[in-house]
């Protein structure tokens, strides 16, 4: 049995008072002080880790000036805080020791869009893309780009000074700010725009911080002038934090912004952006240049940068041969294929924008002439991408390149900490080789991209962390790296910004160093805001890099063993892709619904990791704890539940953050680094129960699709019981609600009525080599079964009207719900059993069908350690091997359907959506695939008491809006039982399943078919 783990009480936290305090000015935000919360906040995509006090969620400006107003009390100047936005930084750049203030969760409101002047006011934590989504119906967009584009806020863009692809045509975020309103240390909120001579001579004349501020800035603008533009380097990523070369703007105006963007929250705290939108390019298209090796894609960049091309990207083998096992892959594989000689070793993405069609063409043709007419040594040869989807799906591919690269087995992965250096462009490729040579020099692994038109590589060299010596690289690399930028004229940041490598700063800026303290003195004179980060005041001193603790030292009490047997929970390096803020995407529909970050992979993956140091350092060893089975009586469970002793446990905010998590799987197939949370989260449950009582409403649940054939029988009593008030206040007791009732109606009675033969082994074994060819078994699933019987029914009769001879195979007990619930060693035994038979069946060589994609794609995951052999095919993957026998254009007049697959098909088996566009095409219908995201219901998960509120919440965000649209004339049809059930009890919408429309298609044909499907049994 686990132990208790002790979790620090909140209240002896330094910051206890100050947060006291705070609420008792009535701050509007929450505040998050329990050990699952400060654990979630301890870490970025850095190597670093490091726990904050508290958290602070605020809920506008004012909560920000609460904030400040209490950290200015001179009983709390030893308090310090930290903005965080998206935290994506890779360099620790939000992490603390102090306290957090999360803008993200509440300050994400896009507060005025102006299409004529083309300004957006937006606050702090509106995420990129959830702004560009506001902005693409006005045809406008918030230029500067970077690959966490779906999750870093504006607020967390602007303190890094931001900027990734595109970055020569529309530089970097500062150049898009015209106004800041920013929240100072003492209270002081205050609207920073560039402003002219005499105004800056009123600032300056005033009495108070902001008056010092802008003497201090000022008097370095001018006296500093020589030295400024001697140490500041002429990149298109100009340095930033503090950017003291763009105080004083061509234009003559004064602009505090240029040290407000990429200050890292040292500052100030900023509340409210004003950004400058373009309008969005007409016409774009990509062309993918595919090189022999990566050396000839760097070298090659030059040329195309003179072509005019509104961007280079470049991507190397490591990363080309990665995105190839990648879910994005089906989408773009035809724009990167292999040639005769091989795959490409390197490729140079190049990507062409205009206004209008003829200046496009003109470009287009112009890049692909010179790449035809002047050959280069290496390049293989190109593709053109162009369509708003293909191109976004390319630069999904290079968006996704860093998670990428984390996705591999074994400790030793990908690090971020020299990982965006720039280097004047011309001097890019011997910088590259240089590096490589240093890091092959230490016998490191390494994939490269970047922005070659801008300079900028992104490295990150492939380290086990929990091992000093490669601890000690981290180190021996930066000091290498460093002297190679600076050999080569670029910097160390060349777009993330600093964070724990501010200790460089002193070198970067030389005789400026001392002039950052002062400004640093004039915003934030006591260091309270992010300290440690950029500069230190005045007889302070900045964290050496190798000084923080690093999270590979406390991966090391875990041990590689247990931390290879929970799913990559403990390799989660923390990207951020999981916070995709859009309600239409798949990843994570608890974070999305909660807005809380410990109810998203990375919160969950954070906190079975610190779970199972915990437990390694009680000398627990939680993976032969999984593997042992837990006897423990009802009593000691029962003991454990109640004993005060327990109240506070670790566990408990483990199983909280696990209690609402869908199980949906979106992160399993759509994390760059495959976190699994199912996957550990049962294994967690498993454990968890060992020790304390389970809710009633889990066996229930768990003994669901055993019952469900008893209930059958028991229809009328099972109806009672779901159908009326008191039966259901019962079952709302037992937890269990929005429960749907049993049609009249039996799948195996009617089958065996129309002649359809059970796939017992004894049949099976007597089918001739033609019966087998035309035969086909389904596999049903209990909810489709029970619940949903007419779609088998119709899914056998589309079977006989193409031609084959349907069969049903017995039933069997999937098991999905004891998984999910950790019931393990029940899962197992039923696992095992179910794989027996599904492999009996699967000897036949008859094809194996189920119907319900999340129940069936259990088969592939779940029961991956049962050694089955046979597969069970989705019914497209099934339709998609005999598409001859589809008519063409059966449904005569061509009509639009629409299809919401459901999310676990979509995310763990990619190929499945096109496969329907495919089968309907072939019917003559046009499939539209909605963007959705989850429908909420998540097989039991919706049907539990505690988790419907979540669960209408996510409908409401995504399914329902998509459902009402009001251009929605065309049939809609959905893959999932969940999802049909869930839109059938909040709309009262029956949608019918792919199956069902084609069989409706094929009924509706002219031409007579063929029909079959009968056995002498
Ligand atoms: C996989 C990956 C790819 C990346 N690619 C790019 C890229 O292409 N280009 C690029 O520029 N960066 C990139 N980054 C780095 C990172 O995404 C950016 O630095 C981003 O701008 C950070 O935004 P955020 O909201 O996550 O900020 P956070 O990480 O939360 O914070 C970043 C800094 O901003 C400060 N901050 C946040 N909000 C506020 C506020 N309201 N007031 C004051 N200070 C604040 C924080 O204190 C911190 O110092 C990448 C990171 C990852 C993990
Ligand atoms: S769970 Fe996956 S997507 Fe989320 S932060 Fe971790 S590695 Fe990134
Ligand atoms: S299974 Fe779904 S709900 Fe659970 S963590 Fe993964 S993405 Fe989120």
């Amino acid at each position: 049995m686990i132990p208790r783990l002790a979790a620090a009480h909140p209240d002896a936290s330094p910051a206890a008072a100050f947060l006291a305090h705070l609420a008792g000015m009535g701050l509007e935000g929450e505040i998050g002080r329990t050990a699952a919360e400060r654990n979630v906040f301890a870490t970025d995509n850095s190597i670093y880790q490091v726990e904050p006090a508290a958290v602070i969620f605020p809920r506008n400006a004012n909560d920000l000036k609460r904030i400040a107003k209490a950290l200015a009390r001179p009983e709390f100047t030893d308090i310090s805080v930290a903005p965080r936005g998206g935290g994506t930084g890779t360099n620790g750049q939000s992490l603390t020791s102090g306290i957090i203030v999360d803008c993200s969760r509440h300050m994400n409101r896009i507060l005025e869009i102006d299409p004529v002047r083309r300004i957006a006011r937006v606050e702090a934590g509106v995420v990129k893309d959830q702004l560009n989504k506001a902005l693409a119906p006005h045809g406008l967009f918030f230029a500067p780009e970077l690959s966490t584009s779906n999750r870093a806020t504006i607020g967390g863009m602007i303190s890094t000074d931001a900027c990734g692809q595109g970055s020569c045509l529309y530089g970097k975020t500062s150049n898009h700010v015209l106004g800041l309103r920013v929240v100072l240390a003492d209270g002081t909120d205050f609207l920073s725009r560039p402003v002219r001579e005499e105004e800056l001579r009123a600032l300056q004349a005033r009495r108070d911080r902001i008056g010092d501020i802008h003497r201090t800035l000022a008097r370095i603008a001018n006296d500093d002038r020589a030295e400024i533009e001697r140490i500041f380097p002429k990149l298109n990523r100009f340095m930033t934090g503090y950017d003291l070369a763009h105080l004083w703007r061509d234009d003559g105006l004064f602009d505090l912004n240029a040290v407000l963007c990429g200050s890292e929250g040292t500052l100030a705290m900023i509340a409210e952006a004003e950004l400058n939108l373009l309008p969005i390019p007409a016409h774009a298209a990509l062309v993918n240049i595919r090189y022999d090796n990566f050396n000839a894609a760097l070298e090659d960049a030059r040329n195309l940068v003179t072509l005019g091309v509104a961007s280079v990207e470049t991507i190397d083998e490591t990363l080309l041969r990665l995105a190839k096992g990648d879910i994005v892959w089906p989408h773009i594989a035809a724009f990167f294929p292999d040639d005769a000689d091989g795959p490409a070793n390197g490729i140079n993405i190049t990507e062409i924008l205009a206004d209008t069609p003829e200046e496009f063409a003109e470009k287009l043709s112009g890049v692909t002439a010179a790449l035809q007419d002047r050959p280069f040594a290496g390049r293989k040869g190109f593709t053109v991408t162009q369509g708003k989807a293909e191109i976004e799906a390319v630069w999904t591919m290079r968006k996704r390149s860093v998670g990428l690269l984390g996705n591999v087995e074994g400790p030793v992965r990908p690090v971020p900490f020299v990982e965006d250096t720039a280097v004047p462009p011309e001097n890019l490729a011997a910088y590259i080789r240089e590096f490589r040579a240093a890091l092959d020099q230490e016998g490191l692994t390494y994939g490269m991209f970047g922005h070659v038109d801008a300079g900028v590589l992104h490295v990150r060299p492939a380290l086990d962390l929990t091992r000093p010596e490669h601890a000690a690289l981290v180190r021996r690399v930066s000091d290498t790296v460093v002297a190679l930028t600076r050999k080569y004229g670029g910097v160390l940041w060349g777009e993330h910004g600093k964070g724990m490598r501010s200790e460089y700063v002193p070198e970067f800026f030389g005789a400026l160093y001392p002039r950052l303290q002062e400004i640093k003195a004039a915003f934030d004179p006591l260091g309270q805001l992010n300290p440690g980060k950029i500069v230190a005041l005045a007889g302070r001193s900045l964290p050496k890099i190798d000084a923080v603790q690093l999270r590979g030292s406390l991966d090391r009490d875990i041990g590689n063993d247990i931390r290879a047997a929970f799913d990559n929970a403990a390799y989660c390096n923390g990207n951020g892709a999981c916070f995709d803020f859009d309600a239409d995407s798949l990843m994570c529909p608890s974070y999305k619904g909660t807005r809380d970050r410990r109810f998203s992979p990375k919160g969950r993956a954070s906190l079975m990791r610190e779970w199972l140091r915990r437990l390694a350092e009680k000398g627990v060893d939680a993976r032969r704890e999984v593997a042992r089975r837990h006897p423990f009586g009802v009593v000691s469970r029962l003991w454990n539940s109640i004993s005060p002793a327990n109240r506070e446990d670790f566990s408990h905010e483990v199983r909280a953050a696990m209690d609402n998590c869908l199980a949906c799987k979106a992160c399993a197939g759509q994390c760059p680094v495959k976190v699994s949370v199912p996957a550990f989260r049962s294994k967690f449950l498993a454990l968890y129960y060992g020790r304390y009582l389970r809710p009633l409403k889990d066996p229930l649940v768990a003994a669901i699709e055993s019952t469900l054939p008893l209930m059958a029988r028991m229809r009328p009593f099972y109806n009672a019981v779901a159908g009326t008030q008191i039966g259901q206040a019962v079952m709302r007791r037992a937890g269990l609600t929005a429960l749907p009732l049993l049609p009249p109606l039996s799948l195996r009675r009617k089958l065996a009525a129309q002649n359809v033969p059970v796939a017992t082994p004894a049949l099976l074994a007597r089918l001739d080599a033609g019966a087998r060819a035309k035969a086909v078994i389904f596999v049903p699933d209990a909810f489709t079964e029970h619940f949903d019987p007419q779609v088998l029914l119709d899914a056998v009769e589309v079977a006989r009207l193409l031609g084959l001879a349907p069969l049903i195979a017995p039933p069997l007990v999937n098991g999905k719900a004891l998984h999910v619930h950790g019931y393990l060693g029940a899962f197992e035994k039923v696992a095992r059993r179910t794989a027996a038979a599904i492999d009996r069946m699967a000897e036949a060589g008859v094809p194996l069908v189920g119907i319900d994609p999340s129940m069936t794609l259990t088969f592939r995951s779940e029961y991956s350690g049962t050694g089955m052999k046979g597969r069970v095919l989705l019914p497209q993957e099934w339709l998609a091997t005999i598409l001859d026998r589809l008519p063409s254009g059966a449904v005569g007049e061509r009509r639009r359907i629409h299809l919401m697959a459901h999310c676990t098909e979509r995310t763990n088996a990619p190929a499945a959506v096109g496969q329907w566009k495919t089968i309907f095409d072939k019917l003559g219908i046009e499939l539209v695939v909605d963007d959705v995201g989850c429908c909420g219901m998540a097989g039991t998960f919706g049907h539990e008491v505690r988790n419907r509120a979540l669960s209408e919440t996510l409908y409401a965000m995504s399914w329902k809006p998509a459902l009402a649209a009001p251009d929605r004339v065309d049939l809609v049809m959905a893959t999932g039982y969940s999802c049909r059930s869930q839109v059938k009890l909040m709309d009262g919408v029956k949608l019918p399943h792919p199956l069902q429309t084609i069989l409706t298609a094929l009924q509706a044909r002219t031409l007579p078919l063929e029909r079959d499907g009968t056995y002498d049994v």
